[in-house]
Protein backbone atom coordinates (compact mmCIF):
# COMPACT_ATOMS: atom_id res chain seq x y z
CA UNK A 1 0.00 0.00 0.00
CA UNK A 2 1.41 3.36 -0.78
CA UNK A 3 1.48 6.47 1.26
CA UNK A 4 -1.96 8.69 0.45
CA UNK A 5 -0.69 11.73 -1.25
CA UNK A 6 -1.78 13.64 1.34
CA UNK A 7 -2.14 12.98 5.08
CA UNK A 8 -4.17 15.28 7.51
CA UNK A 9 -4.28 14.16 11.17
CA UNK A 10 -5.48 16.04 13.85
CA UNK A 11 -5.71 19.79 11.96
CA UNK A 12 -6.93 22.44 13.54
CA UNK A 13 -6.71 26.23 12.81
CA UNK A 14 -7.33 29.43 15.21
CA UNK A 15 -7.80 32.78 14.31
CA UNK A 16 -7.58 33.91 18.11
CA UNK A 17 -10.65 32.92 19.93
CA UNK A 18 -11.99 31.52 16.47
CA UNK A 19 -11.15 27.99 16.71
CA UNK A 20 -12.12 27.46 13.22
CA UNK A 21 -10.90 23.46 11.93
CA UNK A 22 -11.30 21.12 15.51
CA UNK A 23 -9.67 17.48 14.70
CA UNK A 24 -9.27 17.06 10.76
CA UNK A 25 -8.60 13.88 9.63
CA UNK A 26 -8.46 12.77 6.36
CA UNK A 27 -6.63 10.66 3.74
CA UNK A 28 -6.32 11.36 -0.21
CA UNK A 29 -5.26 8.60 -2.95
CA UNK A 30 -3.69 9.96 -5.68
CA UNK A 31 -6.67 10.30 -8.31
CA UNK A 32 -9.04 11.16 -5.69
CA UNK A 33 -11.25 14.06 -6.48
CA UNK A 34 -12.78 14.78 -3.20
CA UNK A 35 -15.76 17.60 -3.30
CA UNK A 36 -16.18 19.84 0.16
CA UNK A 37 -19.40 20.57 1.07
CA UNK A 38 -20.53 22.93 4.27
CA UNK A 39 -22.40 26.34 5.37
CA UNK A 40 -20.69 30.01 4.21
CA UNK A 41 -17.98 30.19 7.55
CA UNK A 42 -17.99 26.85 8.72
CA UNK A 43 -14.07 26.43 6.98
CA UNK A 44 -13.77 25.12 3.88
CA UNK A 45 -11.38 27.99 2.52
CA UNK A 46 -9.24 27.88 5.69
CA UNK A 47 -9.02 23.97 5.20
CA UNK A 48 -7.56 24.28 1.56
CA UNK A 49 -5.52 27.31 2.59
CA UNK A 50 -3.75 24.88 5.10
CA UNK A 51 -3.58 22.65 2.45
CA UNK A 52 -1.24 24.81 1.21
CA UNK A 53 0.36 26.81 3.62
CA UNK A 54 -1.70 29.48 2.88
CA UNK A 55 -2.56 29.65 6.62
CA UNK A 56 -0.55 28.03 8.70
CA UNK A 57 -1.74 25.03 10.97
CA UNK A 58 -2.27 25.89 14.77
CA UNK A 59 -1.83 21.95 15.18
CA UNK A 60 -1.64 18.85 13.53
CA UNK A 61 0.03 17.39 10.93
CA UNK A 62 -0.14 17.52 7.38
CA UNK A 63 2.19 14.60 5.49
CA UNK A 64 2.78 14.59 1.59
CA UNK A 65 3.80 11.70 0.18
CA UNK A 66 4.19 9.90 3.76
CA UNK A 67 6.11 13.24 4.68
CA UNK A 68 5.53 15.88 7.32
CA UNK A 69 5.63 18.83 6.32
CA UNK A 70 7.14 21.32 9.29
CA UNK A 71 9.23 20.53 12.33
CA UNK A 72 7.31 19.32 15.27
CA UNK A 73 8.01 22.43 18.06
CA UNK A 74 6.72 24.47 21.08
CA UNK A 75 4.50 26.85 19.25
CA UNK A 76 2.67 30.02 20.89
CA UNK A 77 0.83 29.68 23.96
CA UNK A 78 2.80 26.52 24.87
CA UNK A 79 0.72 24.52 22.08
CA UNK A 80 2.51 21.83 20.32
CA UNK A 81 3.21 23.32 16.63
CA UNK A 82 5.49 22.69 14.35
CA UNK A 83 7.60 25.14 12.34
CA UNK A 84 8.32 25.48 8.29
CA UNK A 85 11.01 26.62 6.56
CA UNK A 86 10.39 29.12 3.66
CA UNK A 87 12.31 26.91 1.31
CA UNK A 88 10.03 23.95 2.53
CA UNK A 89 6.41 26.25 2.15
CA UNK A 90 7.37 27.31 -1.46
CA UNK A 91 8.26 23.43 -2.48
CA UNK A 92 4.60 22.44 -1.07
CA UNK A 93 2.48 25.29 -2.35
CA UNK A 94 4.10 24.31 -5.97
CA UNK A 95 3.21 20.04 -5.09
CA UNK A 96 -0.27 21.74 -4.09
CA UNK A 97 -2.11 24.18 -6.70
CA UNK A 98 -4.97 26.35 -5.88
CA UNK A 99 -7.56 27.86 -7.68
CA UNK A 100 -9.56 30.72 -5.82
CA UNK A 101 -13.02 32.06 -6.33
CA UNK A 102 -11.90 35.21 -7.13
CA UNK A 103 -9.48 33.93 -9.91
CA UNK A 104 -6.68 36.12 -8.29
CA UNK A 105 -4.94 37.16 -11.69
CA UNK A 106 -2.01 39.75 -11.96
CA UNK A 107 -4.42 42.30 -14.09
CA UNK A 108 -0.66 44.14 -15.25
CA UNK A 109 0.20 41.22 -16.62
CA UNK A 110 -1.13 39.48 -20.27
CA UNK A 111 -2.89 36.00 -19.89
CA UNK A 112 0.30 34.48 -21.15
CA UNK A 113 2.22 36.15 -18.51
CA UNK A 114 0.15 35.14 -15.94
CA UNK A 115 0.26 31.65 -16.91
CA UNK A 116 4.80 31.74 -17.45
CA UNK A 117 5.36 33.85 -13.96
CA UNK A 118 5.31 30.63 -11.73
CA UNK A 119 7.21 28.40 -13.88
CA UNK A 120 10.28 31.31 -14.13
CA UNK A 121 10.41 32.57 -11.31
CA UNK A 122 9.48 28.85 -8.55
CA UNK A 123 10.50 26.41 -11.37
CA UNK A 124 13.98 28.33 -12.65
CA UNK A 125 12.75 27.73 -16.64
CA UNK A 126 13.65 29.84 -19.52
CA UNK A 127 11.63 32.15 -20.75
CA UNK A 128 11.28 30.09 -23.73
CA UNK A 129 10.43 27.17 -21.92
CA UNK A 130 7.99 28.47 -19.83
CA UNK A 131 6.11 30.27 -22.79
CA UNK A 132 5.95 26.62 -24.87
CA UNK A 133 4.68 25.64 -21.83
CA UNK A 134 1.79 28.00 -20.44
CA UNK A 135 0.81 28.16 -24.28
CA UNK A 136 -0.21 24.59 -24.05
CA UNK A 137 -1.81 24.67 -20.83
CA UNK A 138 -3.88 27.48 -22.15
CA UNK A 139 -4.71 25.50 -25.38
CA UNK A 140 -6.14 22.85 -22.44
CA UNK A 141 -8.35 25.39 -21.25
CA UNK A 142 -9.61 26.57 -24.44
CA UNK A 143 -7.69 29.85 -23.88
CA UNK A 144 -4.69 29.87 -25.96
CA UNK A 145 -6.12 32.76 -28.39
CA UNK A 146 -6.16 35.53 -25.50
CA UNK A 147 -2.62 34.17 -24.76
CA UNK A 148 -1.59 38.41 -25.41
CA UNK A 149 -5.13 40.03 -23.66
CA UNK A 150 -4.96 41.36 -19.97
CA UNK A 151 -7.32 39.81 -17.66
CA UNK A 152 -9.51 42.72 -17.35
CA UNK A 153 -10.90 42.44 -20.72
CA UNK A 154 -12.10 38.54 -20.57
CA UNK A 155 -15.38 37.40 -18.89
CA UNK A 156 -15.02 35.43 -15.60
CA UNK A 157 -15.29 32.38 -16.80
CA UNK A 158 -12.12 33.10 -19.36
CA UNK A 159 -10.08 34.14 -16.11
CA UNK A 160 -11.32 31.46 -14.17
CA UNK A 161 -9.57 28.86 -16.93
CA UNK A 162 -6.91 30.99 -17.15
CA UNK A 163 -6.53 30.63 -13.64
CA UNK A 164 -6.68 27.09 -14.04
CA UNK A 165 -3.91 27.16 -16.54
CA UNK A 166 -1.54 29.12 -14.34
CA UNK A 167 -2.07 26.45 -11.61
CA UNK A 168 -1.48 23.54 -13.86
CA UNK A 169 1.90 25.21 -15.50
CA UNK A 170 3.37 24.70 -11.80
CA UNK A 171 3.18 21.18 -12.49
CA UNK A 172 1.18 20.68 -8.96
CA UNK A 173 0.42 16.89 -7.58
CA UNK A 174 -2.76 18.04 -5.91
CA UNK A 175 -5.08 20.72 -7.34
CA UNK A 176 -7.12 22.73 -4.78
CA UNK A 177 -10.28 24.66 -6.12
CA UNK A 178 -11.95 27.15 -4.01
CA UNK A 179 -15.24 27.85 -5.14
CA UNK A 180 -14.21 27.79 -9.05
CA UNK A 181 -17.83 28.99 -9.99
CA UNK A 182 -19.11 30.89 -7.51
CA UNK A 183 -18.03 34.41 -8.32
CA UNK A 184 -18.97 33.87 -12.06
CA UNK A 185 -22.41 34.34 -14.25
CA UNK A 186 -24.55 31.38 -13.91
CA UNK A 187 -23.79 31.48 -17.80
CA UNK A 188 -20.43 31.27 -17.43
CA UNK A 189 -20.26 28.19 -15.03
CA UNK A 190 -20.11 25.59 -17.03
CA UNK A 191 -17.47 26.29 -19.12
CA UNK A 192 -15.21 25.96 -16.03
CA UNK A 193 -16.37 23.04 -14.70
CA UNK A 194 -16.18 21.42 -17.88
CA UNK A 195 -12.74 22.25 -17.75
CA UNK A 196 -12.22 20.35 -13.96
CA UNK A 197 -14.43 17.62 -15.38
CA UNK A 198 -11.41 17.33 -18.27
CA UNK A 199 -8.99 17.13 -15.92
CA UNK A 200 -11.01 14.66 -13.45
CA UNK A 201 -11.24 12.81 -16.21
CA UNK A 202 -7.30 12.52 -16.57
CA UNK A 203 -7.33 11.16 -13.16
CA UNK A 204 -5.85 14.27 -11.57
CA UNK A 205 -6.01 14.00 -7.79
CA UNK A 206 -8.49 17.39 -6.66
CA UNK A 207 -10.01 18.71 -3.60
CA UNK A 208 -13.37 20.85 -4.72
CA UNK A 209 -15.04 22.98 -2.28
CA UNK A 210 -18.64 24.03 -4.24
CA UNK A 211 -21.67 24.39 -4.15
CA UNK A 212 -22.62 22.99 -7.42
CA UNK A 213 -23.92 19.73 -5.78
CA UNK A 214 -25.07 18.09 -9.45
CA UNK A 215 -21.29 18.46 -10.65
CA UNK A 216 -20.01 16.80 -6.87
CA UNK A 217 -22.62 14.38 -7.43
CA UNK A 218 -21.31 12.69 -10.91
CA UNK A 219 -17.46 13.65 -10.56
CA UNK A 220 -16.49 13.57 -6.85
CA UNK A 221 -14.75 10.23 -5.62
CA UNK A 222 -15.89 11.47 -2.54
CA UNK A 223 -17.65 13.84 -0.54
CA UNK A 224 -17.05 14.97 2.47
CA UNK A 225 -19.51 17.68 4.75
CA UNK A 226 -18.09 20.35 7.03
CA UNK A 227 -19.30 21.33 10.12
CA UNK A 228 -18.34 22.72 13.72
CA UNK A 229 -14.67 22.16 12.57
CA UNK A 230 -14.94 18.36 11.74
CA UNK A 231 -15.78 16.23 8.41
CA UNK A 232 -20.05 15.77 10.10
CA UNK A 233 -20.59 13.17 7.68
CA UNK A 234 -18.45 11.92 4.79
CA UNK A 235 -19.54 8.74 1.78
CA UNK A 236 -19.67 8.52 -1.56
CA UNK A 237 -21.51 10.60 -3.62
CA UNK A 238 -24.46 8.55 -3.71
CA UNK A 239 -24.13 8.12 0.39
CA UNK A 240 -23.93 11.57 1.58
CA UNK A 241 -26.24 13.60 -1.05
CA UNK A 242 -28.76 11.36 -1.51
CA UNK A 243 -29.26 9.50 1.64
CA UNK A 244 -27.48 11.97 4.15
CA UNK A 245 -27.86 10.33 8.17
CA UNK A 246 -26.70 12.94 9.84
CA UNK A 247 -29.70 15.95 10.39
CA UNK A 248 -27.11 18.60 10.30
CA UNK A 249 -26.64 17.16 6.30
CA UNK A 250 -30.19 16.81 5.58
CA UNK A 251 -30.27 20.50 6.76
CA UNK A 252 -27.85 21.65 4.69
CA UNK A 253 -28.88 19.79 1.54
CA UNK A 254 -32.44 20.92 1.69
CA UNK A 255 -31.53 24.34 0.79
CA UNK A 256 -30.15 23.03 -2.45
CA UNK A 257 -33.55 21.41 -3.51
P1 LIG B 1 -15.87 29.08 4.34
O1 LIG B 1 -14.86 29.04 3.26
O2 LIG B 1 -16.43 27.73 4.71
O3 LIG B 1 -16.98 30.06 4.07
P2 LIG B 1 -13.73 30.27 5.87
O4 LIG B 1 -12.69 29.22 5.94
O5 LIG B 1 -13.51 31.36 4.90
O6 LIG B 1 -15.16 29.59 5.67
O7 LIG B 1 -13.88 30.95 7.30
C1 LIG B 1 -14.09 30.19 8.47
C2 LIG B 1 -14.02 31.13 9.68
O8 LIG B 1 -12.67 31.58 9.82
C3 LIG B 1 -14.90 32.35 9.57
O9 LIG B 1 -15.41 32.62 10.85
C4 LIG B 1 -13.92 33.43 9.13
O10 LIG B 1 -14.34 34.68 9.57
C5 LIG B 1 -12.65 33.00 9.80
N1 LIG B 1 -11.44 33.39 9.08
C6 LIG B 1 -11.05 32.94 7.86
N2 LIG B 1 -9.88 33.46 7.49
C7 LIG B 1 -9.50 34.30 8.50
C8 LIG B 1 -8.37 35.15 8.73
N3 LIG B 1 -7.36 35.24 7.83
N4 LIG B 1 -8.32 35.84 9.88
C9 LIG B 1 -9.31 35.74 10.79
N5 LIG B 1 -10.39 34.97 10.65
C10 LIG B 1 -10.49 34.25 9.53
MG1 LIG C 1 -14.73 29.98 1.42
Amino acid sequence: MTAPIIRITALEKRFADNHVLRGIDLDVQKGDRIAILGSSGSGKSTLLRCLNFMEIPSAGQIELDGKAVGTPGKGPGGALARSYSQAELAAVRQRVGMVFQQFNLFGHMTVLGNVMEGPVTVLGLSREEARAKALLQLEKVGMAHKADAYPGRLSGGQQQRVAIARALAMEPEVLLFDEPTSSLDPELVSEVLTVIRDLASEGRTMLLVTHELGFAYHYASRVLFLADGQFYETGTPDEVLKHPQGERTQKFLERFT
